[in-house]
C-alpha cells in the first residue's frame, strides 16, 4: 500500500507524515524536514533542541 502524498511545501516524498499547525494556514502534510523548521519560523526557542553541544 503505497501511499503517495507529497510534502506541502518542498513536494518531496513524505516518509514520515506530519499535520501542520492550523495557524501555519497549510494544506496537506509535511515531511519531517519542513514541520521542524516551521516550528522553527514560528516558535522559535520554544522546541527541544537537538544540538546540544551548542549551548
Ligand atoms: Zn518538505
Amino acid at each position: 500500500m503505497a501511499l503517495k502524498e507529497k510534502c506541502a511545501i518542498c513536494n518531496g516524498k513524505i516518509q514520515f507524515r506530519f499535520s501542520p499547525m492550523k495557524e501555519w494556514k497549510i494544506k496537506g502534510s509535511l515531511c519531517g524536514e519542513c514541520y521542524s523548521k516551521k516550528l522553527n519560523e514560528h516558535y522559535p526557542g520554544e522546541h527541544v533542541r537537538v544540538n546540544k553541544h551548542l549551548d
